[in-house]
């Protein structure tokens, strides 16, 4: 990743895997199968980027993204205190410990099912923000990823998590991870996008890459995206800076 990152011309990377500190039964299962296994892990992978800090022309920062769940909050801020990361993700990724992008798991439920899980996404999403446990709020609207989910973000939804991120430290990124290939837009996608952008909510860029490959092909994709929106992508406060 860090030699893509080089190839790309980044001078700035963060690495964020996957975490999720919850101690209810049925998410302890799930982080096993997902492999979300940060909160075990950091201090090595703290060394491994403290080695290659060193070797690398890019600038590293050691991130985090975490399952948020309000009734999680305790726990994930005595995580977070603990381990002092240079700044931390937080996400929605389930609802009623279902993650949304689980097509499956949605392709037999009714319509005002799934209109219903929605908007229980962005209830957590709002309450997510509103928390400022986290530096940055992901993918902003991840169920519009899922084709069974998709087309039931509303403009309330829109305004809710507005109202929040103008009272919040917390801000949103604009995500790349499916703007190529099948589903072709970012989180937020385009309308979304354009109602924070009038609400001067700024931004800070996220490829979502998994894999080396996938940051050099979304890298220029998502700087367009900013410069087409005439928009700095935004920097952290509290985050070293040289
Ligand atoms: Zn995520």
């Amino acid at each position: 990743m860090l030699r893509a990152a080089e190839k790309a011309g980044i001078e700035e990377i963060g690495f964020a895997d996957h975490c999720n500190v919850a101690d209810r039964e049925e998410m302890v299962e799930t982080k096993h199968e997902y492999g979300f296994n940060l909160d075990l892990t950091y201090e090595r992978r703290r060394r491994a980027i403290a080695s290659l800090a060193d070797r690398m022309d890019v600038e590293i920062y050691d991130t985090v993204e975490v399952d948020y769940d309000p009734r999680d909050e305790a726990e994930i801020r005595e995580f977070l205190a603990d381990a002092g990361f240079d700044y931390a993700i937080g996400s929605v990724h389930f609802v009623d410990d279902v993650s949304v992008q689980a097509s499956s798991r949605f392709a037999d439920r009714s319509k005002a099912d799934r209109r219903a899980v929605v908007d229980r996404y962005y209830e957590k999403l709002v309450s997510l923000i509103d928390s400022e446990l986290f530096e940055i709020a992901a993918h902003l609207d991840l169920p519009e990823r899922t084709p069974e989910l998709r087309g039931f973000t509303a403009d309330d939804h829109y305004a809710a998590v507005a109202d929040a991120l103008a009272e919040s430290t917390t801000v949103p990124e604009l995500n790349a991870g499916r703007a190529l290939g099948d589903y072709g837009d970012f989180h937020p996608a385009t309308d979304f996008f354009e109602y924070l952008r009038e609400r001067d909510i700024s931004f800070v860029p996220g490829t979502d890459s998994h894999r080396p490959a996938e940051l050099a092909d979304r890298l220029p994709v998502l700087s367009s995206a900013f410069d087409d929106a005439g928009l700095e992508p935004t920097r952290l406060l509290g985050v070293r800076d040289e």
